[in-house]
């Protein structure tokens, strides 16, 4: 029996990607029992649910999942499903490792970062108070009485809400991740000169876990305007970054641009009892069906799934056929080439194929 492991094939130029995958992961000589699980807009239409609880079950009975991207359709009935797979399964970590293999456009080749990004709270919590309704006259209201602000009557609002089991957690999954794969520092990034409550709950939070807990990894903190000037001028003195949602967020698309664009960009949804691999771009709706994306994203997800079960030797010739593959830049897609329309550019599925058979050789 192999790795029981739900892969949820997306919609989009998400079926295509899956394909191209599953066929490398395969042959990676790693055995896996897939449970092959649709979820999104079409599902939607047929099920009258986009994440019905099929898919929900799969994830809990297996504690793993490899998922392709999903639609969310703007102005939709649905919420986005990658949020609500988060939340149902208290996936509270996202880990975004950005390293730029030799081979890629890239004007930082130094960089090799790792973006671990709280996934539940901050501004992405969804406490909302709407413009014009009572419900945020009543908020105008309170802050008033208690805090003495007359806000604007013409405003809406989000709250941010930073807590601190949620930050000793993410600050801990940060360290946990150096530790395991040999980091040596850990960044946290915050706005706590400004947002004293919540930024700096954070940064208070994150100082005790890294002293208490952490001595002998190198902690400090940069506030988040700073950290981001520093990235697209120095990254290679950064490491390992942990950050609130929304900061983590942003920092992460600046991270695949790091890196040479988001074909390029793995990623991970970690809880305590599960967790899902995934890229960091959506469904590219626009490529749907053409054969023609980057599998990258997807597939070195699919290489930290290989690590997380411990599959070290397989993880490792997979990146080395992968490394290669790029520092060729011959069977890569068209992102990947020195120019978008380059016509020596290969689909999707056959530079799955050239990575197949490149590991072939690096395994000989
Ligand atoms: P997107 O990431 O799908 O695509 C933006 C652009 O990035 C594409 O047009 C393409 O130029 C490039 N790109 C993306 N993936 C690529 C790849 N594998 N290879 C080469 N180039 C690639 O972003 P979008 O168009 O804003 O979003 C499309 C849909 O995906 C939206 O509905 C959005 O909500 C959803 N989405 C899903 C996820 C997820 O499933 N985790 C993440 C982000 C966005």
């Amino acid at each position: 029996m192999g790795y029981g492991v739900t892969f949820i094939t997306g919609d989009g130029t998400g079926p295509e990607l899956s394909e191209a995958v599953q066929k490398v992961l395969d042959a990676t000589g790693v055995e896996f029992d897939w449970d092959f699980q649709t979820a999104g807009v079409d599902v939607y239409e047929e099920e009258g649910n986009p994440l019905p609880d099929r898919v929900l079950d799969s994830v809990r009975e297996r504690g793993l999942a490899l998922k392709a991207p999903i639609t969310t359709p703007v102005g939709s009935g649905f919420r986005s499903i990658n949020v609500a797979l988060r939340k149902e399964l208290d996936l509270y970590a996202c880990l975004r490792p950005c390293k730029a293999y030799e081979g890629v456009r890239t004007r930082f080749p130094e960089t090799d970062i790792v973006i671990v990004r709280e996934n539940h709270e901050d501004l992405y919590a969804g406490i909302e108070f709407e413009y014009g309704t009572e419900e945020t006259e009543k908020l105008r209201k309170f802050v008033a009485d208690t805090e003495g602000t007359q806000m604007r009557e013409d405003i809406g609002v989000t709250i941010k809400a930073i807590s601190v089991h949620g930050t000793e957690r993410i600050v801990r999954e940060g360290f946990k991740y150096a530790q395991a794969y040999g980091r040596h520092k850990v960044t946290l990034a915050h706005k706590a000169n400004i947002m004293k409550f919540s930024d700096g709950l954070f940064l208070e939070v994150g100082r005790r876990v890294a002293e208490e807990e952490f001595p002998n990894i190198e902690f400090e903190d940069r506030i988040i305007d700073n950290l981001c000037n520093q990235l697209v001028s120095r990254p290679e003195e950064y490491d390992v970054i942990v950050l609130p949602n929304l900061y983590g967020d942003i920092v992460s698309d600046l991270g695949a641009g790091l890196i040479g664009g988001l074909g390029m960009a793995p990623g991970a949804n970690i809880g305590d009892d599960y967790a899902v691999f995934e890229a960091v771009h959506g469904s590219a709706p626009k490529y749907k069906g053409q054969n023609k994306v980057n599998p990258l994203g997807l597939l070195l997800s699919g290489f930290m799934l290989l690590h997380h079960i411990e599959e070290t030797e397989a993880a490792n010739r997979l990146e080395s056929a992968i490394a290669e593959i790029i520092r060729e830049g011959e069977s890569v897609t068209y992102d990947l080439k020195p120019s978008r329309d380059d016509p020596s550019a290969v689909g999707t599925s056959e530079m799955a194929d050239a990575i197949i058979q490149k590991m072939g050789k690096v395994a000989a």
